[in-house]
């Protein structure tokens, strides 16, 4: 198991895109300077969508614009088609994510093509890439489907195969719905290490079914390099229905550095910025570290 893992912090894009409270420009710049603050080295700080289908991300272009450039913290941005790939290709991003849905019905809501024109898609624009930007890609809905149901894991595999003809430094499997359990992660973990022992493997969770926490730990055994958390537990998918909150940065954080797995991100400053957040959105959160405190105290005296 690894002594330590790396958080991405993605409470500025899956962390509101859902929310109907828009948040100003100058509150998700500062959901991304309290990321940086709280020692995230990677933040997913928009996404490249229609704003009239995602009006919460209708500003990606003028936060990339502002993103602070002293620090080495590296910057993702999501892209779901060829347009916003581009656009983010051109944001001066250090990352691109391609998302590519692994069931064909989710697929057609959440970017308007089946599986297997997404793969293509994803291929042809990855060996276009000219500019210093990582390709990496999302296998979204990769534990289940919100209209199909079980993914089998003959066909997530054979995404996975297509996604990995493209060369992408990074492969993130995303439970989009909070369906899988530990069970699930380490054999679709294990399944995708048999194939491909060297790609970095990052997991994107959400704790609808509470099992979010327990999900991170599997994926930590099962030698995950990187997880996907956000302030507070705030997420959700506008195209899925009953998605909700991605796992809490500080939950998880809480978790990891208790069992001796280092994050590089401080706990009290990740409790804060989850305060700022459910300031800024107006309404309770689910992240829990946050209401109980942090233990022991003395913790929180030393950070
Ligand atoms: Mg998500």
């Amino acid at each position: 198991m690894n002594n330590s893992v790396e958080i991405i912090e993605v409470s500025p894009r899956d962390g509101i895109q859902n929310e109907k409270k828009l948040l100003s420009l100058a509150t998700k710049l500062e959901m991304i300077q309290r990321s940086i603050d709280a020692g995230a080295s990677r933040i997913e700080v928009t996404s490249f969508v229609n704003p009239k289908r995602v009006p919460q991300m209708a500003e990606a272009d003028e936060i990339c614009a502002a993103l602070p450039k002293d620090t080495d913290c590296k910057y993702i941005g999501l892209a779901l088609n060829k347009r916003g790939f581009e656009r983010a290709c051109n944001a001066g991003l250090d990352e691109v994510n391609f998302v590519v849905v692994a069931s064909d019905t989710f697929s057609q809501k959440n970017q308007g093509t089946d599986t297997e024109t997404g793969l293509s898609l994803f291929n042809e624009l990855a060996g276009n890439v000219s500019d210093p930007i990582a390709v990496g890609v999302t296998i979204a809905a990769a534990f289940g489907c919100p209209f199909e149901g079980e993914m089998p894991i003959e066909r997530l595999m054979k995404v996975v195969d297509g996604c990995m003809e493209a060369n992408p430094f990074e492969l993130a499997i995303a439970d989009t719905i909070g369906v899988a359990t530990p069970k699930d992660i380490k054999e679709r973990i294990n399944a995708i290490r048999q194939h491909y022992p060297d790609v970095p493997l990052r997991l994107h969770l959400h704790n609808t079914r509470n099992t979010g926490l327990a999900n991170a730990w599997a994926g930590v055994e099962a030698g995950v390099a990187a997880l996907d958390s956000s302030f507070g537990g705030v997420g959700g998918c506008p195209f899925a229905p009953a998605a909700t909150g991605n796992i809490a940065t500080e939950d998880l954080v809480y978790m990891l550095e208790r069992a001796g797995i280092s994050t590089g991100v401080d706990l009290t400053k990740a409790i804060d910025a989850a305060q700022f957040i459910e300031d800024a959105l107006d309404k309770t959160v689910p992240g829990m570290v946050m209401k109980a405190g942090v233990f022991p105290q003395s913790v929180a005296a030393n950070t």
